[in-house]
Parts: C-alpha cells; structure tokens; sequence
C-alpha cells in the first residue's frame, strides 16, 4: 500500500513502522503556505485550524500517489473526533481514491482498533508486529529525548544554527536504523554530536527558562506556530515544550509502553478546572502549575483558532497566572501567517520576563503587582 500520514513534529519513528511493515510511504511534506492555502480552500470555513493544514497535508500526499492515510482520532467535546471520517469525505468528494484510517485509543473500541491493525500489519504476524512496534517506539523516544535536549542547549549556541545542523543530520542517523545494534550506535553518535557542539556558559540565576502549553497539533509542527521554539531560543530562552509524540503513545496505551504525566497533570489541574472539555485542556493547566513548582518563569500558550478546548484554558489563564504569580502569555494561530504581530508580544512578553527575574526582590512585588492589575483592568473593560 502506497501509505502517507499527518506531518507533526518529528515523523522519522511513524515512516520507520510503515517501512518495516512492508509499506511504500509517500512522505508528507512538511506544511508551507500553499499547504496550508489548499487546506483552507477546500475545508470547512469554521473547523479548526489543524484541520484545515491537515487538510492540505493529505491532498498534497494524495496527489503524490499516497492510498493510505493513517492519522490518530480523539474524544470528547473536540473536533478530533470526526477529523478522520470528514477528510475521507473531502477527499472523496475531490475525486481521489483514498481511506483515511484512524487509530484511537486500544481502550476505546477494540474491535475498530484491531480492524484497523489488520490492515496495516500488511500480513506480517503478530510478533513481528510488535517487535516493529517497540522498535520503532523506541526511536521515537530516544529522538524525543534528543530534541528536548536540544530545546535547551541550543539557547546558548555560540554558532548559530550548529543544533539545527546536527539535528538534520541526527534524523538521517535513525532513519537508517534497522536493529537495534543501528539504533545504539545511532544515539551514542547523536548524543555526542549534540555535546560537541560549544555552547555559552551560564549562571544558573541567569537562566530564562519557559514551557510551552496548548493545542497538541500547533505546539509540535513548528510550521504552523511560527517556529517559537527557534524563535525563543535565538533570544537566549530555554524552551521545554509539554507534548511529544513518545508521551501520547504511553498516555494512549494506559502505561504499556512507559508511564506518562498527563494524569498526574490532570490532578494538579483540578484546582482551577473541574472536568475536561476535550483535547489537553486540563492537562495544559495541569502543566502551568506544574512549571510554576519547578521554578520555570514564564508560559506560552499556542491555541488555534476555533478550538474550544483550548478557548477553555484561554479562559482560565488570567485567573491561574494571578494566583501562580507566573506570567502566562496566550497566542492564537490561524492560516493568517503573518508573524509580526505576534513577535512583537513575544519579545514584549520575554522583556517582561526577564525585568522580574532581574529586579530586586522588594521591586518583583511592585512589577508584579503592576503586571496583575493591568492584566485585571484589561479584562474588566473588556468584559
Ligand atoms: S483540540 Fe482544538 S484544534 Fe485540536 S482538534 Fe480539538 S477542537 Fe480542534
């Protein structure tokens, strides 16, 4: 099967499997504005934004000759849900042969889930099913692990762009990995091009250190969020971003590949939120008080437009950054790319971030106090 997928993030590990299962992968390309334009022109006007890049992902794999689109579902109030069936439609209505296949939770609805496997498995058995499977889980994590690192580091690169440049090269590294003798040398050759490379040295009270949170689409594919990481790290600002394709698959299959956070997120979310409303919305708060407790200084939150979940924890921010006295900046992001508005509030925002840090303690108060009453004015006359 000629077999394609969503581009998210880093999609080395998704092209492992397929290829090991024995399937032709017609590699998506990574989403630029005539994606993101055909998305929009043949999507529904008011769906959320990753559906609308999707959208535009899958036409430009179809017409590459892809017959396959395996992609992930969701539940809840949240639009993921119904993103597989109403692409198919799109799709077929555009006239090309393609079944877009969705893998939801194993819990969820075994019988669809075990239907779908079939498919893919290709006729390969069982064992070598899930030896592909773990195999090609364990590159994902162990690139996960890479780029978390680099996330870091790369804030103090003394070159600019040695991270980048060693990453490109770390994921031909994987790609070429076919056992597990491959993968061992492929990390100890990554993980020392990545120590190689000279970094400025800091103090540790120098150091500017911000999460990110929000819609699981925008905060990993870099081309739809203004490639913020980048952006934050070239002004010298550690980023640790909270999703990763590693801890979906371990928050999906309910701990059988490793435990995840999101659980516990969602216990310390409790105290603003009471229920999920759909995508990671608890979980992302969950998260804002988590980097509070670990001493982070700042949060970015990336919401597409349209999504409600994420207008949900929108919502929450003013009320969860008074109370964690953490500055907390919201963006929202839609197919209108111009990116200078939103760099001007994150360089204002990251300004802001760093006169607390640097302020004397007796000043911090006066600052802060200054920030939580504006943001409080702002909300009354706009309420
Ligand atoms: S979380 Fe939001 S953007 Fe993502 S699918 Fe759900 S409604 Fe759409």
């Amino acid at each position: 099967m000629k077999v394609s997928f969503p581009y998210m993030g880093c999609v080395t590990g998704y092209k492992k499997i397929l290829e090991m299962l024995g399937h032709e992968v017609i590699m998506p390309q990574k989403p630029t504005q005539k994606t993101i334009d055909l998305g929009v022109k043949y999507s529904p006007e008011f769906i959320c934004f990753p559906f609308k890049v999707m959208m535009g992902t899958y036409i430009e794999a179809v017409q590459r000759g892809a017959e396959v689109i395996i992609s992930s579902g969701g539940h809840g109030p949240c639009r993921a849900g119904l993103y597989g069936e109403v692409h198919e439609k799109i799709l077929k209505h555009m006239g090309y042969d393609v079944q877009v296949i969705i893998f939801d939770s194993i819990f969820r609805d075994f019988g669809t889930f075990y239907t779908h496997l079939k498919k893919v498995r290709n006729g390969a058995s069982l064992i070598k099913l899930i030896k592909d499977i773990r195999f090609a889980f364990q590159i994902i994590c162990r690139m996960d692990e890479i780029e978390k690192k680099i996330k870091i580091l790369r804030a103090y690169e003394l070159n600019r762009g040695d991270f980048n440049r060693a990453w490109v090269e770390i994921q031909k590294l994987y790609d070429k990995c076919w056992t597990q003798q491959d993968l061992e040398k492929a990390s100890k050759i990554a993980h020392q091009m990545i120590n190689d490379i000279p970094i400025r040295k800091v103090k540790d009270d120098e150091r500017i250190r911000v999460g990110i949170v929000g819609e699981i689409y925008v905060i990993m594919e870099s081309s739809v969020n203004m490639n913020i990481e980048q952006n934050l790290n070239n002004m010298g600002v550690e980023v640790e971003n909270v999703q990763y394709i590693s801890d979906w698959v371990k928050h999906n299959t309910r701990g059988f590949f490793g435990s995840s956070k999101a659980e516990q997120m969602i216990g310390k979310a409790r105290r603003f939120v009471k229920m999920n409303c759909g995508g990671h919305d608890m979980e992302n708060i969950g998260w804002m008080v988590d980097f509070k407790e670990r001493g982070f200084d700042a949060v970015i939150h990336l919401m597409p437009f349209g999504c409600l979940p994420e207008l949900i924890t929108q919502s929450a921010i003013p009320t969860i950054s008074k109370e964690l006295k953490l500055p907390i900046l919201s963006l929202s992001l839609d197919e209108q790319m111009g990116t200078a508005n939103n760099q001007t509030r994150i360089e204002a925002f990251i300004d802001l971030v760093r006169n607390l840090k640097s302020a004397p303690k007796t000043e911090v108060k006066e600052i802060e106090d200054e920030v939580w009453n504006a943001k409080l004015l702002k909300q009354e006359l706009a309420g």
